[in-house]
This record gives structure tokens, sequence and C-alpha cells, in this order.
């Protein structure tokens, strides 16, 4: 089948939150039992909670950072939930102004949880008002203009902030070292996703059986989102076409209708693989040209379709751009040039795409600090 055909089939593979996501609230987790992966995460989160809890403090502010779909909603959610206080739900590109903000936070009680989505689009006024809020718990506020203007401070309850972020680099140096701790979500292993579709399925009342749920949990780009989103696709080809269980028939049929390879990857990660390959002969290509040549936003490559290409090891961040590992070249079905070897070791990578001295990790490339040159 010609995978190229399926432009419409991109909202599939989405990280961010779609329309059709909207039942993902019945699905969330709310207490650690149900939240699959991320240990390191969770065991840390879970010693500073009991922590705070016995001190009967609010808990140290703390910055998710992490792709979309990851859980960090989910984890805000079960944080305040073990906390047993409430969580209040916001976004940065919501508070426009420094009053929206201080408003948010007079209306807080005690040790309650804030959730700022896509902290890192705050605006520049609204964020030093966040400063001394995160750090003496105080609002700052200007009454009266020119030279009788005055400043009063007003108290506000110990609550805690939790800020996600895809990009912890474009945050200001002095909001990232008002919070306390800062995790980073992975990519799920198949095994973990697994976990997580078989709850899922359950709740929904989907019927899947291990193949299928092996199947999807492999092809789902280590992104519960995506998980949750193919399985209910999935089940309507199971009720359609089968007998309404997703086997590993159902499953590999449905997800080749949707265009998502065997790796999971779909028609934007091939178009970005194979622009590297055709047209910069295997790299390396700068993000900007990349996204050029693809139509694709850069931030959204960045964000989006790297993580998962660099973690197959399909393609290396170099600081002179973005290059074809030879995995990538196989996965394409292209050959590899005869002397990717050298051109790899001159770019400091490895010839399994790992990362090697001079490479970009993807902590960095999280973080945005990737020095490209090109
Ligand atoms: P983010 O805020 O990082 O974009 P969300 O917290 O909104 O991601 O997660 C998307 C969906 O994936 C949630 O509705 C939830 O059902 C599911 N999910 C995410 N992480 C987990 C997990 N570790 N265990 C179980 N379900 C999860």
């Amino acid at each position: 089948m010609d995978f190229q055909d399926f432009e419409q089939d991109e909202r599939m593979i989405a990280r961010e939150r779609l329309p059709e996501d909207r039942d993902e609230k019945g699905l969330r987790p709310l207490t650690w039992d149900d939240y699959s992966g991320q240990k390191q995460v969770t065991d840390n989160l879970k010693i500073f909670i009991e922590a705070a809890m016995r001190r009967g403090e609010a808990l140290d502010h703390c910055l998710l950072y992490g792709p979309p779909g990851l859980g960090k909603t989910t984890l805000a959610g079960i944080i305040a939930n073990e906390m047993g206080v409430n969580l209040r739900i916001t976004t940065g590109p919501a508070i426009e102004k420094a009053g929206d903000l201080a408003a948010l936070l007079t209306n807080l009680q005690e040790r309650e949880v804030l959730f700022i989505d896509e902290i890192h689009r705050l605006n520049r006024s609204v964020e030093e008002v966040l400063y001394p809020a995160m750090e003496d718990f105080a609002l700052d506020i200007m009454i009266g203009k020119g030279p009788s203007a005055r400043s009063i401070r007003i108290d506000l309850p110990k609550f805690t902030l939790i800020g996600a972020t895809t990009r912890a680099g474009m945050l200001s140096a002095p909001l990232r070292d008002r919070f306390g701790m800062v995790h980073r979500l992975e990519l799920y292993k198949p095994e973990e996703l697994r976990v997580i579709l078989k709850r899922d399925a359950d709740i929904l009342g989907i019927g899947i059986d291990d193949e299928g749920l092996d199947c999807l949990a492999c092809r789902s780009r280590g992104t519960p989102r995506i998980a949750i989103r193919l399985l209910k696709r999935l089940r309507d080809y199971a009720e359609v076409r089968g007998e309404g269980i997703i086997n590993k028939e159902i499953a590999e049929f449905g997800l080749s209708q949707l265009a998502i390879d065997n790796m999971g990857l779909d028609h934007t990660d091939r178009r970005i693989m194979t622009s590297i390959a055709e047209k910069f002969l295997g790299g390396p290509v700068g993000l900007e040209t990349l996204a050029a040549c693809t139509g694709e936003d850069a931030g959204t490559i960045e964000d989006v379709y790297e993580p998962f290409l660099m973690q197959c090891g399909f393609i290396a961040k170099t600081p002179r751009g973005r290059v074809l590992a030879p995995a990538g070249w196989k996965h394409l079905g292209l050959s590899c040039p005869a002397d990717i070897d050298r051109k790899l070791s001159g770019l400091g990578v490895s010839n399994s795409g790992e990362i090697t001295d001079n490479q970009i990790s993807i902590d960095e490339m999280m973080d945005g600090r990737n020095g490209e040159k090109s």
C-alpha cells in the first residue's frame, strides 16, 4: 500500500489533544496504582508527597517536561489527589494579563495544586508575578500611577505550582530555577503501554486479545494518548470487519488502513526521513530547512516527530543538523550511502545512531539547547 496517500490520518498519530480525545477524562488514572510506567518520576514523587503530607506542608513546585500525551496532566491530577487537595488547571496562553494570574492565585486554598500547561508560553509580565508567588507566597501589586504609585504585598496561601512543558529550554532561567523539582517524562515501553491499553479497553468495554494488545502497544509511538486513540479506531474495524474483538488480524488490518507502519511511523515521519535521504543525501540538514522542505512546522518536527525517530535510532541530531542513521535508511528500504560510517563518525554519531560525545542528546533536544549551526 502507498503510505503517502493518507494525509487525513495524520491526526491519528498527533500527540496533542484532539476533539476525539474528549472522553480521555474518564480514562485518566486518579491513583498511583493505575498510572503505569515513568517509574523513576513516580518513585520520587511518592516520597516527596509523603514527606510533605507528614509535615503538613504544600508539595514543592514541580516542573514536568516531555512530549505531549505522556501523562503530565494525569500526573498533576494524581499529585493533587494524593495530597487530598483540589487541582486547578489552566494553560500558559490562557493567562493573558498579570491580573488574570493574580485572580487565580488569590482564589487558591492552602496546599492546593495549580497546574499550568504549556508554561513556556506565559508572557513575561505574567511570569514576573509568578516569581514572588512561587518563592515567598506573596503578590506584589502596584497601586496608583506616577510619583504617588506604591507597591503593596498580599500574602498567598502556600500552594503547589505544577508546570508542564514540551520545551523546558524555552522557560526563562529565573522561572526554571524556582521549581524545587524538575521531572522529565520518557516515551513508554511497549510493555508499559500494554498495561495502559488493557486497563482502558476494560473501562471502555472494548474486546482485545493478547496479540491485539501487543500489536497496538508496539505501534503507538511510546505515547499513551496515541495508543488510546488507536484503540478506539481499531474497535470500529473490529465491529465492522471482524467479530467485535481486536485480534492480531484486525489490529494489523486497521493500522495499515490508518497508514501506520510496523514501527508505528506515519506518513509524516516517513516524509521527514525521505526528505533527509533524497534531498540532502542523508544530511546533515538544519531544522528550518527540513521544515521548509516537508511543509511541517519546525516546532512540531522538534516536539512531536523527532523524539520518537531518535528513540528508534532512525535519525540523529548533530551540531550541524539532522542525519539519517543506517537503521533509518534500512527502514525506508533504501540502500545506505557507502561512506555513511565515515560521515557519521565525522559528525560524532555512532553507526546505530546512538549518542556519542558530539551529538545532541534527547535531553538537550527537549531543552531546545541544540546549538545547531546549519
Ligand atoms: P499530557 O498532559 O502529557 O499531554 P495526559 O496526561 O493528558 O498527557 O495523558 C493523555 C492520556 O493518556 C490520559 O487521558 C490518560 O488516560 C493516558 N495516560 C497518560 N499517561 C498514563 C499512564 N502513565 N498510565 C495510564 N494512562 C496514562
